[in-house]
């Protein structure tokens, strides 16, 4: 089969928002180009639309939150992440939406980033495997409070002691998507990777993936995308102009 190179992304930004459905979406891929980023000085905060209560089957969603959210903060610290925001919104039944819309644009008013980082939201993973509801719900908002974010007149209450709008953002970029493009060199910081993923014990054991191994895991995403690119590991990302005239 034909290899179609991936076009490295660009790296002259300084500040991004990662926004995705679940504690952990960013680890099944994209944790170790979130290090390399973070190693170069840029500033990266995480924001988790759930806290994956629903994701471990004997653990009931109160006690679950706390387990997950803690987890996600400890493997977004292993990547030099010092911030997780958590929405709080109910995980497995999340509804793509205005009010969905509206918490997102808020908290990129906040951060104010450059780029934008989200999971995979087209349809599939590539092939037969179907994506879960709540990635394509968060993604398809994540795209809209993007633009939303910019516009004054939406969510105008917001903008109250200091918020302004802010349509700086220059891109979306979706981790694992199947129409990825773009990808960047991971071969450096993939040990971090594995590390960040390996913080989610308790969502792993819970699993019960007879076998499941986060290095062997990420091992095989990585390797493919890296044969993209000519290098060892690489992530891969769809990439989603915001600006216009680019
Ligand atoms: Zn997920």
């Amino acid at each position: 089969m034909e290899i179609v190179p991936l076009e490295p992304l660009p790296e002259d930004w300084e500040r991004a928002l990662c926004v995705v459905a679940h504690p952990d979406d960013m680890e099944f891929g994209a944790a170790a180009a979130i290090a390399r980023w973070t190693g170069q000085g840029k500033e990266v905060t995480y924001c988790m639309v759930t806290s994956g209560e629903a994701g471990i089957d004997a653990l009931p969603p109160d006690e679950c939150r706390v387990v997950r959210e803690a987890e996600q903060v400890e493997s977004a610290r292993i990547v030099g992440v010092p911030h997780v925001e958590f929405l709080h919104q109910p995980d497995g039944i999340l509804e793509y939406g205005v009010p969905l819309r509206r918490q997102i644009t808020h908290v990129v008013r906040r951060f104010r980033p450059e780029i934008v980082i989200t999971g995979n939201f087209r349809d599939t993973w590539g092939g037969v495997n179907l994506n879960q509801a709540d990635h394509i719900a968060t993604g398809r908002a994540v795209v809209d409070a993007v633009r939303d974010a910019g516009n004054r007149w939406v969510f105008n209450e917001q903008l109250v002691d200091g918020l302004e709008p802010w349509g700086g953002v220059r891109a979306v970029w979706a981790t694992g998507s199947p129409d990825s493009r773009y990808g960047v060199d991971t071969t450096d910081t993939f040990d971090l990777g594995v590390e960040s993923l390996e913080a989610h014990r308790a969502y792993i054991d819970g699993l019960g993936w007879e076998h499941f191994d986060p290095r062997e895991f990420l091992e095989g995403f990585g390797r493919q995308a890296g044969q993209r690119m000519g290098v060892a590991f690489a992530a891969q990302f769809e990439v989603f102009p915001m600006g216009w005239g680019e």
